[in-house]
């Protein structure tokens, strides 16, 4: 399967934007007059490395993935899902297929590109419906959008059958592990040198602890990563947040924190489980949980008046009387757990 064959014509033949120093190869260069920037130290006044090389060689390093498989997105992984719909989709004319409930951006940003998001429920028990999501398709469909662990539901799904999507769907599909970090399944990285269509995304949002500065990251075998840095901003990623991150990479070790997550969401799903206007506490594999009680609205009102705020999933398809507890510190899930032992 060519991975190429589902890109836009006007994207295969499109010409990159050539940044000012895209031209320059090497040398040794003190005097910078190419681009127009002032020549006064503000700690800011030079353009940032369109190409973010020491960056990708660090997240190289981290994923152990090569760096021409990288784009960094500099609006997180939510720039990423907006530039696959501009790589893969004809406006009014192609497709795209999303399991329901699932992250809500698949849906806006398909909108926004004049795109159908066809939606295909779950299973009951929140499993990939893969014969459902194959019927979906037809001739223009182009994208497959599949969260693992899913958001808002928690589970993750089975390598076996995202890769049997893979083998069977005639486009790409995207496997968007957001919450990676806190799954005990394998992300399917290593998956993309043997199927070609598939995309995946990860971000630094979640269990790295950088959402504000907004780093996102799509993977995929090169000629398609190569697209992302034709079709992106051409200083998509600014300075701060390049150094930035390569500090947080270089001194972090973020493993003592995401085991510190998962032991306190065994612990929060187990005494939520227990309360009496708790029904259900959904198996997460990711640093929230869905959980179904008697009345949404009312316990999400009680808890906002006492100064928590969680996700109220109620209207969600599938996620009646359900809210979204992220895992917080230890003293932040004992205050949730002694509110909740009251209401
Ligand atoms: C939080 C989240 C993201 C992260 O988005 P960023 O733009 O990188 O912050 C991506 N996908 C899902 C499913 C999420 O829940």
């Amino acid at each position: 399967m060519n991975p190429l064959s589902f890109v836009r014509p006007n994207i295969l033949s499109l010409e990159p934007y050539s940044t000012a120093r895209d031209e320059f190869k090497g040398g040794d260069i003190s005097v910078w007059l190419d681009a127009n920037e002032s020549p006064y130290p503000s700690g800011l006044n030079r353009y940032p490395d369109p190409h973010q090389k020491e960056l990708k060689k660090a997240i190289s390093t981290l994923k152990g993935i090569a760096a021409d498989n990288i784009f960094i997105g500099g609006a997180g992984s939510d720039e990423a899902i907006d530039l696959t719909y501009r790589i893969f989709c004809r406006p009014g004319i192609d497709n795209a297929i999303a399991i329901a409930p699932s992250y809500g951006v698949y849906a806006v940003s398909a909108y926004i590109n004049d795109v159908e998001l066809r939606s295909v429920a779950l299973n009951e028990d929140f499993s990939l419906p893969v014969e459902a999501l194959l019927a979906a398709a037809d001739e223009n469909s182009r994208l497959m959008w599949i969260c693992s662990p899913n958001n808002p539901t928690g589970n993750s799904f089975s390598r076996a059958d995202i890769l049997r999507l893979a083998d069977s769907f005639n486009g790409m599909v995207v496997v968007d592990e957001a919450y990676i970090d806190f799954s005990a399944e394998p992300s399917l990285l290593a998956d993309i040198a043997t199927h070609h269509n598939l995309i995946v995304m990860q971000t630094f949002s979640k269990a790295w602890g950088m959402a504000s500065l907004r780093m996102g990251m799509a993977f995929a075998v090169p000629e398609i990563a190569e697209l992302y840095g034709r079709v992106k901003y051409p200083y998509n990623v600014n300075g701060p947040t390049q150094a930035g991150l390569l500090r947080r990479i270089a001194e972090t070790d973020i493993s003592p924190q995401v085991e510190e997550i998962r032991q306190q969401r065994d612990y929060l799903a187990k005494t939520l489980a227990a309360l009496p206007k708790v029904r259900k506490v959904y198996p997460s594999d990711a640093n929230f949980l869905l959980v179904k009680v008697d009345d949404a609205d009312a316990m999400y009102s009680y808890l906002t008046e006492h100064g928590v705020i969680v996700r109220n999933r109620n209207k969600v398809t599938g996620c009646g009387n359900c809210l979204r507890f992220t895992v917080g510190t230890p003293e932040e899930n004992a205050r949730v757990v002694a509110l909740l032992e009251k209401f």
